[in-house]
């Protein structure tokens, strides 16, 4: 029985991020990979581009705001500011290259369990045995439609690959954050008409964190189509969803009706992909994972880490690249404590990744709004 000291799941920019780390630490591990690296960009509608502008600034230590690892710059490979999923797939094949990061794909984790303080992992590709466990699955691959009855009437906005080729006229979307401004979006440059259904204004910005509005890069595409006469914005929460023969019946919470040709298209966000290690995951009253602040490990576990856009501490949420790769640190000197790494090489690499972006203990900044 071969045991590595880390299996990290998942070959996204969570994933391959990490695993950079581990390898400046010296720390062995294995990236098992279910597809391709980048997978989820790769299942990006292709209209899809990163709403997180690119721009080369690593060297007066602002590292870009979509790189995973130190040193790379995906507005540096890609001389682009908002690239597409195949481009940043791209970028994550570049950066596993350069840095010959041992990653395996076309392994699927089916079942994670733990036995006297060793992860067992069955895959397709057979068992694999480690000490450290980092999931790293990501969200895109879980759609949900959550709360609404008849929701097997929708259509969830991620299987829509090409808004363009759409046929029909007239288009329901369900929600009016990055996803459904997208999409109507690509919906009314291509002279379809569309009623959007959200429960606040989408320009409502009552905060300055991302995380919860909308991007500067989407509002600026929604300045574009809101005055639109394709555009019908309507306040309210979709509550069921029932079909006639020919149509959508659309009732919202204030027993208002929609009636529509088509499906509604849902874009309605996803939660973590988390199927092999349910059993490990206690949650938050919002749903989320709960994990320990100062280490990232499921709550309650021990040696079992989170590390992507799920991760949430109080009220920070951190979906962002550039908010969850400061929790990569975190992770990895986790893990060389445990290994006895001596303190002098921990705060080394440490300080680093602090001037990096790849770290982030206290989290009292994260409340700082922005006053103009
Ligand atoms: C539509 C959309 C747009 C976004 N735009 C931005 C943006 O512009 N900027 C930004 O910073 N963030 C953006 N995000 C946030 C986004 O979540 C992250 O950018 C990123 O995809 C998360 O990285 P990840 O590695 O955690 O997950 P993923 O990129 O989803 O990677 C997870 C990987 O795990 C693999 N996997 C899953 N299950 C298994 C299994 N059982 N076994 C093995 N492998 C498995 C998957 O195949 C996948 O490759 C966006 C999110 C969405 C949904």
């Amino acid at each position: 029985m071969t045991v590595t000291n880390v299996i990290i799941v998942g070959g996204g920019p969570a994933g391959i991020g990490v695993a950079s780390l581990l390898k400046q630490a010296d720390i062995s591990y294995l990236v098992l990979e279910k597809n391709k690296i980048g997978q989820s960009f790769l299942n990006w509608p292709t209209t899809m581009e990163m709403i997180t502008p690119s721009f080369p600034s690593n060297a007066f230590g602002q590292i870009d705001l979509n790189s995973i690892c130190i040193e790379t710059s995906p507005a540096f490979s890609f001389n682009k500011e908002h690239l597409s999923g195949k481009e940043y797939s791209e970028y994550l094949h570049m950066v596993t290259d350069y840095f010959n990061l041992n990653i395996q794909t076309n392994t699927e984790v089916k079942t994670v369990h733990n036995h006297k303080g060793i992860w067992m992992v069955e895959t397709n590709e057979g068992q694999y045995f480690a000490r450290y466990l980092i999931w790293a699955a990501g969200e895109y691959q879980n759609p949900i439609i959550k709360d609404i009855k008849g929701a097997k009437h929708c259509t969830h906005s991620s299987l829509i690959k090409n808004p363009s080729k759409l046929r029909g006229e007239n288009f329901v979307v369900v929600g009016g954050y990055e996803s459904g401004v997208q999409l109507t979006y690509d919906l009314i440059k291509s002279n379809k008409k569309v009623t959007l259904i959200n429960p606040n204004p989408i320009d409502d910005k009552y905060t300055s964190d991302p995380s919860k509005v909308l991007s500067p890069y989407t509002f600026n595409k929604y300045s574009e189509i809101k005055n639109s006469p394709n555009y019908t914005e309507v306040l309210g929460e979709l509550e069921s969803v029932t079909k006639n023969q020919t149509t959508y019946q659309l009732q919202l919470k204030d027993n208002s009706i929609i009636e529509s040709t088509r499906a509604p298209i849902c874009a309605t966000g996803f939660s973590l992909v988390k199927g092999p290690i349910d059993e490990y995951i206690s949650y938050r009253e919002d749903g989320s994972p709960q994990l320990v602040e100062q280490t990232d490990e499921f709550y309650g576990q021990e040696n079992i880490y989170l590390a992507g856009p799920s991760v949430r501490h109080d009220n920070h949420i951190f979906c962002f690249i550039y908010k969850f790769r400061q929790r990569f640190g975190v992770i990895v000197s986790d893990i060389m404590r445990k290994e006895n790494y001596i303190d002098q090489e921990i705060d080394m690499l440490v300080n680093k990744w602090k001037e990096n972006g790849m770290y982030l203990s206290d989290l009292s900044c994260c409340d700082t709004e922005c006053v103009c």
